[in-house]
């Protein structure tokens, strides 16, 4: 079993923030200060409950989440507290997430001012700093969520996010609503953002057309295991995981803009009662006897690509 919160934690040396989380089974994810991490897969298969974990929504029933280096749930109190302002949560329908009945500049501006982190006199200013720093005009600060469109609500999502000066954002689906121009322009905000505020992404989504566009590394997860996990664009040129390559191939070529589906068989088993061996199973095209029977290691097939499949040890 390979440790890759260890690893990198080597491979990186002192002094380097690490965010590292447990999944439920025993993998571990680690996220480096100031990289994109994606995690695809399909809906239910855990992505958003490790992204609440990660974001300190709800708490993990056996494992930790390490804030750079340190046990969340071993923290002070004002630690605590620091740590969870230190990691936002975007999330995938600003219209749900926002209080209809607040104005923008009350939306954006409430959490800065209970943690102290800006004045009652100068928490205006504050504000429309910051619609102005995510593209919205700063006179939008006085209207409610329902005057604007689906991405200028997307920006407000993240204005409030950023009011808080973190320096670790959870975009759980974030752009999915959207249009795709919009969504486009959405994630070059993104893209910007985090080289303006030194920022460290978990950017969580369905779609990996869309993490392709912003991640340095990919994980890819079904059925609440990590299955592989590579730098994103080699994992996407060359992905060792029959799951991963069935994903790949459902990416939209630009020249046609269509969906070329490869159709991976079968519905996605409920993760409740998922199947025996290597979750994947019964939809593999490559599936054999030992992949009934044995749960396949997530393991190192090249330098920084880890993958859970079988077929590597037997090639
Ligand atoms: Fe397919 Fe077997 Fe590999 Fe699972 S372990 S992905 S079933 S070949
Ligand atoms: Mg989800």
């Amino acid at each position: 079993h390979l440790d890759i919160a260890e690893r990198t934690a080597n491979r990186l040396g002192a002094g380097i923030k690490e965010q590292t989380v447990h999944a439920v089974d025993g993998v571990r994810l680690n996220i480096r200060g100031g990289e994109v991490m994606g995690l695809v897969g399909e809906s239910g298969c855990g992505k958003s409950t490790l992204g609440r974990m990660v974001a300190g929504l709800s708490e993990p029933s056996d494992g930790r989440i390490l804030y750079r280096g340190q046990d969340r749930s071993a923290m002070s109190r004002a630690e605590a507290r620091n740590a969870a302002l230190k990691v936002q949560m975007v999330f995938q329908d600003p219209m749900s997430s926002l209080n209809p009945r607040l104005r923008v500049r009350d939306i954006v501006g409430e959490a800065p001012q209970v943690h102290g982190i800006v004045g009652r006199r100068e928490v205006a200013a504050y504000v429309e700093d910051i619609l102005e720093q995510v593209g919205l005009d700063p006179s939008t600060a006085k209207r409610y969520p329902h005057q604007f469109s689906g991405g200028q609500r997307a920006r407000v999502g993240i204005a409030r996010a950023l009011a808080v000066k973190p320096d670790f954002i959870v975009c759980d689906e974030s752009v999915a609503a959207l249009d795709v121009s919009i969504q486009a322009q959405v994630l070059n905000l993104f893209v910007r953002l985090r080289e303006e505020f030194e920022l460290t992404y978990l950017f969580i989504s369905h779609d990996l057309g869309v993490v392709e566009h912003i991640s340095d590394r990919i994980a890819v997860m079904y059925l609440g295991r990590l299955v592989e996990l590579g730098a994103a664009e080699d994992l996407l040129k060359q992905p060792n995981h029959p799951y991963t390559e069935a994903l790949v191939a459902e990416i939209p070529t630009f020249e046609t803009e269509k969906r070329i589906y490869s159709a991976i068989k079968g519905e996605i088993p409920s993760p409740l009662n998922p199947p025996s061996g290597c979750h994947f199973h019964p939809r593999c095209p490559h599936a054999h006897e030992r992949c009934r029977k044995e749960v396949p290691v997530l393991k190192e097939v090249a330098p920084g690509r880890l993958s859970a499949c079988h077929l590597n040890d037997e090639a």
